[in-house]
């Protein structure tokens, strides 16, 4: 088995697990799936960044569903809390499953198909996971309950395709910002009280959404490593702080979605 001992320099690292200059030292080398299923076991420079989305996988899979109030929550909308528990799932599945194979043995080719995984579990978040927020917004708007969700799911489709072809980190992130834009107006509609949905979601929402966007932000500008080359190669980079800050937003967005869900529930009666 792989010691920590035997892990890699960002120069002596694969090619394809370069896209961090600024992070100096601690890579797996390429090793078969069973080894990289140890590395959940030693430090490495992937070691938080599994763990940060793995441990709250496990809360979202065994005990969040187990607090949300079932009995008041009427079955027109059940189909969308169920759909807001898989798209959080799936977010954190796709990076945990990208972060621990991203060094196995089948190279580049292997990683492409695990960002593609993570980039799809991002946009299902984005969009299956807000669904119940753009819902409730327009829920009792005649052609607009239905016609804004469609073309928020439409603009999230681009959104997928842009970030799948994506070349560079920027791209990637920056391919997510209609979504975010449309989102943004919705939820100015809600403060403004032009859209319906629960006020004690609002707060919520905007708190998801300035954690999404600072995470982004940490992540294209790899602030704060770039200052410091190789000081925060295991601890503290921008992909970690990425990471803390999107479980912030999802468990924001988890927390407005149950408030959301309890005034369709209520109002839907
Ligand atoms: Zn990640």
């Amino acid at each position: 088995m792989l010691q920590p001992e035997r892990l890699l320099s960002w120069a002596s690292s694969p090619p394809h697990l370069q896209f961090n200059r600024f992070i100096l030292s601690g890579y797996r080398p390429t090793m078969s799936a069973k080894d990289c299923m140890y590395s959940l076991f030693y430090v490495h420079n992937e070691f938080l960044n599994i763990h940060s989305h793995g441990l709250p996988l496990l809360y979202f899979v065994f005990c969040a569903p187990a607090q949300v109030p079932w009995q008041s929550i009427s079955d027109s909308v059940t189909w969308l809390v169920i759909l807001h528990y898989l798209a959080t799932i799936s977010v954190l599945l796709g990076s945990v499953i990208y972060h621990l194979f991203m060094n196995h043995h089948g190279g580049p080719v292997v990683y492409k198909k695990l960002l593609q995984f993570d980039m799809c579990g991002i946009w299902t978040l984005n969009t299956f996971g807000v669904l119940s927020n753009v819902s409730a917004a327009f829920s009792n708007m005649s052609v607009l309950c239905w016609l804004v969700p469609g073309l928020y799911t439409l603009v999230s489709f681009c959104a997928l395709h842009e970030a799948m072809t994506a070349e560079t980190v920027r791209t990637r992130v920056t391919s997510f910002l209609k979504p975010s834009l449309f989102r943004w107006v919705v939820t100015c509609l809600r403060i403004a009280g032009s859209a319906g949905g629960s006020p004690q979601a609002v707060r919520h929402i905007v708190w998801m959404e300035i954690f999404s966007i600072s995470g982004g932000f940490f992540n294209v500008t790899r602030i704060p490593e770039r200052w410091f080359p190789g000081r925060f190669d295991y601890l503290f980079n921008s992909h970690q702080i990425l990471h803390t800050l999107a479980i912030l937003g999802i468990l924001h967005l988890h927390w407005g979605t149950i408030e959301d869900i309890m005034w369709l529930s209520r109002t839907s009666l």
